[in-house]
C-alpha cells in the first residue's frame, strides 16, 4: 500500500514547491485587527452579495471591507476579469472567495470554480476560507486537491461528490485533468493566487496553461499577488480579457506600517546563540523562523527542541499528512514556534504570528531579482491585516547586506540595527 502511494505520487507532474530547495539557494485571545485598513464608511452590505454570504461575513467578524476589497469586489461580482496587486495581509482572499460564491450556481457533477496556488497548505487555507464563507450555502461543495496524498482519494472524490469549487496546487490537478478524472469544461471562474509566483516559473506556467486550456474560453479570470513586477504583468494579461488592473507601482506602498523591522549583523556561527537570546528576550504570541534550505530547517528545529524551545517545522521533504498536521498545530495555536522554508513564505495567514525571524536572509533565484520580494512576503506573515508585528533579519554575508539595502530602497523602509531593547507595545497588541 505504501509502495503504491509512493508510485502514485511519483507519477504525477511535480508540485513546484518541491523546488524550493533549489530556489531558495540561489496570548492567546483574539488578535485585534488594525484599524486603518478598513474603509469605515462602507460595509459588506453595499456589495449586494447573496444574503447567505453576508451572514457568513458577519459571523467571521469582518466589519468593514479593506481597501482592496472595496476596490475589487464590486467589479468581481459582475464577472469582470481582474489582475490585482495589494500588499500582504489585506484580505485579497475574500475578494475572490466572496465574488465566486456570489456568482456560483452549483450544479451536480460540475466544477464551476478553479483556484490554483503554489503551496499545499495555502490550498488548504483557501479551501477553508471557502467553507467559512459558504457556511449558509449548504449546496456548495468545496474540494482541496494537492499532491503527497493517495490519488485514489481524489479519484473517488470526483466520482462520488464532484466539488463545485476546486482549490488546488497545479501538479495533482493537472494529472487528474489529463486522466479525465476531473472535467473542467464547465468552469466559469478561474483564479490564480500568488500569480507572479505561479507564472514567473516557466515549468509551473506551462502546467497552469494546460489546466487553463482545459477550461472554457468564456469565463472570469482573477489573479492576485502582493508582488507583480512589470515583467510578469503582460504574462498575466494574456490569460485575461480586458481585465481591471490594480497595481502598486510605488513599491513603497507595499510596506506594512504596523511592522517594525530590524537586522542583526553576525557570523553564521553566531546565529544559534543569537536566536536563543531573542526567543528568551522577546515577547511573542507566535513566531516564524525562516531558513533557506530543508536540511537547515530540520537541524534548527532539532536544536531548538534540545534547548527547550518546543518548535515545529514545515518543509517540502516532510510527508504530506505530517506537514498538514504541523500546519494545523500552528494555526490552532498548539505550537508557538515554527521553523519553515519558503514553502511557508507566501500567502499563509496565521493570525497570531507577531514575529518573523529571517535566520537566513532571503536570496534571489538565479537570473532574478526576487530576493527583496521574498523578504516582503516573509515578513508579511506578521502584521496581518494591519496588526502590529516585528521582523528581524540575520545578515551574515555581503549578499545578505546587498539584498537588505535593496529592500530598504525599493520599499522605502528603514530597517535599522536591532536595538538592545524594544518597547513591547511597538510589536505586540497588549
Ligand atoms: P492577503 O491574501 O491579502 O495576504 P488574506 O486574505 O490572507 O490577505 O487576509 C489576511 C487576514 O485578514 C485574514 O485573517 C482574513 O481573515 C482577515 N481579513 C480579511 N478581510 C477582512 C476584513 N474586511 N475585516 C477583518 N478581517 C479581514
Amino acid at each position: 500500500m505504501a509502495d503504491e502511494t509512493t508510485k502514485e505520487v511519483e507519477e504525477e507532474p511535480i508540485d513546484y514547491e518541491e523546488e524550493e530547495d533549489v530556489a531558495a539557494s540561489g496570548a492567546d485571545g483574539e488578535v485585534k485587527k488594525g484599524h486603518y485598513v478598513g474603509i469605515h464608511s462602507s460595509s459588506f452590505r453595499d456589495f449586494i452579495l447573496k444574503e447567505e454570504t453576508v451572514r457568513a461575513v458577519v459571523d467571521c467578524g469582518f466589519e468593514h471591507p479593506s481597501e482592496v476589497q472595496h476596490e475589487c469586489i464590486p467589479q468581481a461580482v459582475l464577472g469582470m476579469d481582474i489582475i490585482c496587486q495589494a500588499k500582504a495581509g489585506m484580505g485579497k482572499t475574500a475578494v475572490f472567495v466572496l465574488a465566486t460564491l456570489h456568482q456560483l450556481e452549483p450544479k451536480d457533477g460540475e466544477v464551476g470554480v478553479v483556484v490554483l496556488c503554489h503551496a499545499r497548505e495555502l490550498a488548504f487555507q483557501i479551501a477553508h476560507e471557502y467553507s467559512r464563507f459558504a457556511k449558509y450555502l449548504p449546496d456548495v461543495k468545496v474540494g482541496v486537491i494537492y499532491g503527497g496524498v493517495p490519488i485514489k482519494q481524489h479519484i473517488e472524490l470526483f466520482k462520488k461528490e464532484c466539488p463545485h469549487v476546486v482549490v488546488a496546487t497545479p501538479g495533482r490537478i493537472l494529472k487528474l485533468v489529463r486522466d479525465k478524472v476531473c472535467d473542467l469544461s464547465n468552469v466559469k471562474h478561474f483564479v490564480l493566487d500568488e500569480c507572479d509566483n505561479m507564472l514567473g516559473e516557466l515549468d509551473m506556467r506551462r502546467d497552469v496553461q494546460e489546466i487553463f486550456r482545459a477550461t472554457p474560453h468564456d469565463k472570469q479570470v482573477m489573479m492576485f499577488s502582493a508582488t507583480l513586477d512589470k515583467e510578469v504583468r503582460p504574462i498575466c494579461k494574456k490569460f485575461c480579457q480586458d481585465p481591471m488592473e490594480i497595481y502598486v507601482d510605488d513599491e513603497a506602498k507595499l510596506t506594512l506600517h504596523g511592522l517594525q523591522q530590524y537586522y542583526i549583523k553576525l557570523t553564521e556561527a553566531e546565529k544559534n546563540r543569537k536566536l536563543n537570546d531573542l526567543l528568551d528576550a522577546l515577547e511573542f504570541n507566535q513566531v516564524v523562523i525562516f531558513v533557506s534550505r530543508v536540511p537547515r530547517a530540520i537541524e534548527l528545529n532539532r536544536l531548538l527542541n534540545e534547548c527547550n524551545f518546543p518548535s515545529i517545522a514545515i518543509h517540502s521533504k516532510m510527508k504530506q499528512p505530517e506537514r498538514l498536521a504541523m500546519y494545523k498545530k500552528f494555526k490552532n495555536f498548539e505550537s508557538r514556534i515554527l521553523v519553515a522554508t519558503d514553502v511557508f513564505g507566501r500567502g499563509m495567514d496565521i493570525e497570531r504570528v507577531n514575529i518573523v525571524i529571517n535566520y537566513d536572509f532571503p536570496t534571489s533565484r538565479e537570473g532574478k531579482d526576487d530576493g527583496p520580494y521574498q523578504y516582503m512576503h516573509r515578513v508579511g506573515r506578521a502584521g496581518r491585516f494591519g496588526t502590529k508585528g516585528l521582523g528581524i533579519s540575520f545578515v551574515s554575508s555581503e549578499d545578505d547586506a546587498k539584498t537588505l539595502a535593496t529592500v530598504q530602497s525599493r520599499f522605502e523602509v528603514e530597517i535599522g540595527e536591532l536595538p538592545d531593547s524594544i518597547d513591547i507595545n511597538s510589536y505586540m497588541q497588549t
